[in-house]
């Protein structure tokens, strides 16, 4: 299993030394007229990982490419190791010159050569049985040794994946830029594909730049998370920050389906059918958005008595439905405010707690997975 990833203390002194390693300003990119990028500023430290997350075409491959140097910079600054790779309408440096590793997409492996002979490809400084060792070493860590003599064509989408992976690791550059190399893995090869790979990159301390659309792999594969909409950043943070303290609706619903209300501050809350919500730092009568994520509702099964059932206390609801998900149960519930609102909403608990539909239940809320932003606000 993974241990513990993060930057080690030697490659902390380095960044501190040196700055960071890419360094992104004000970048801005379009096509004919569509703002694909607009004013991105982001660092990416020594042996770092920040992850690009997003949905599909908020303009994460347009900054990789540009970051890569496939894309000509139109606005702002690019910086590698705090030298200029690109001045628009001046300097470009071309991607073969900024040694970078570079994994896309379509990985496009060399079809005539064998998996050895990608993989060492970027490797003919060294002699050759340095460079077979070094090139079977990544195969090893990456699961692929045993196709080190099978051409690509006789590959899977995901190991080609994988020896692309190799190959961009080879040269040990300091910098990967990465763009959902783990998209054509199955979920259980992908789990696996991606620990081995983060290790990988740790142990070389290469600074990457990921490009995913998928939360959880970005959760676990980043130091930082840049999550952008529609050309922009919206927060940028560790996973731990992006997922407990969002700065924004659409931070929070990213990561997975949520409950949400909407309601008046009054007294410091606001009414929800689950319960009065705590609203620090919005003045009374603020219209807001309050957003509950599944996991922060504990249900507790209750026994009501059939003739107390029409008299049934606040914060409690019926089972409407309860799924197995496998590591955890969903519950669709029906729920009854203090104040008479009803509401359909979603629970996820752990393990397996499947109570029948109709199942009386008390609802407690988590605070910390919960959720106020004032109306207006992105909402
Ligand atoms: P993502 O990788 O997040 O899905 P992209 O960077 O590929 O997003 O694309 C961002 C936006 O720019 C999208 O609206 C996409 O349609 C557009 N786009 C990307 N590449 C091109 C291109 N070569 N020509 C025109 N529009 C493009
Ligand atoms: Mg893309």
């Amino acid at each position: 299993m993974t241990t513990n990833f993060s930057p080690t203390d030697a490659v902390r002194g380095a960044q501190a030394r040196h700055g960071s390693l890419l360094t992104l300003s004000h970048v801005s990119h379009t096509y004919d007229d569509h703002l694909a990028v607009d004013d991105v500023s982001l660092t990416v430290g020594a042996g770092e990982v920040v992850c690009l997350l997003g949905p599909s075409g908020c303009g994460k491959t347009t900054l990789l490419r540009i970051a890569a140097g496939l894309e000509v910079l139109q606005h702002g600054e690019l910086r590698l190791r705090g030298e200029p790779l690109s001045v628009p309408g001046d300097r470009h440096v071309p991607p073969e010159k900024r040694s970078v590793g570079l994994a896309f997409q379509e990985s496009a492996l060399f079809p005539h050569l064998r998996v050895l002979e990608n993989v060492g490809f970027g490797l003919e400084s060294l002699p050759a049985a340095e460079r077979r060792e070094r090139a079977l070493a990544l195969l090893e860590q990456l699961g692929m040794a045993a196709h080190a003599r099978a051409y690509p064509h006789q590959l899977s989408g995901g190991q080609q994946q994988r020896v692309a992976l190799a190959r961009a690791l080879a040269p040990s550059p300091d910098l990967m830029l990465l763009d959902e190399p783990f998209s054509s893995l199955d979920a259980r090869l992908r789990e696996q594909i991606r620990d081995d790979t983060l290790q990988v990159l740790k142990r070389v301390g290469a600074g990457t730049l990921l490009v995913t659309h998928d939360p959880e792999e970005a959760m676990f594969m980043a130091d930082r998370i840049a999550l952008m909409r529609d050309g922009r950043i919206v927060q940028m943070g560790t996973p731990r920050e992006l997922y407990c303290e969002p700065c924004h609706p659409f931070v929070v619903s990213f990561f997975g389906a949520v409950n949400e209300w909407r309601g008046t501050v009054q007294g410091g809350r606001v009414a929800t059918p689950v319960g009065p919500v705590a609203t620090p730092g919005l003045a009374e009568g603020t219209r807001a958005r309050v957003m509950i994520r599944p996991e922060a509702l504990r249900v507790t099964p209750v026994e009501v008595p059939d003739d107390e059932r029409r008299e049934m206390p606040a914060q409690r609801s019926q089972v409407i439905m309860s799924k197995l998900l496998g590591r955890s149960s969903l519950l669709r519930l029906h729920a009854q405010g203090a104040d008479g609102s009803e509401a359909n909403l979603q629970a996820q608990v752990p393990g397996v707690f499947l109570p029948e539909p109709g199942q009386s239940v008390a609802l407690e809320l988590d605070p910390s997975q919960t959720f106020v932003f004032p109306l207006g606000a992105g909402a």
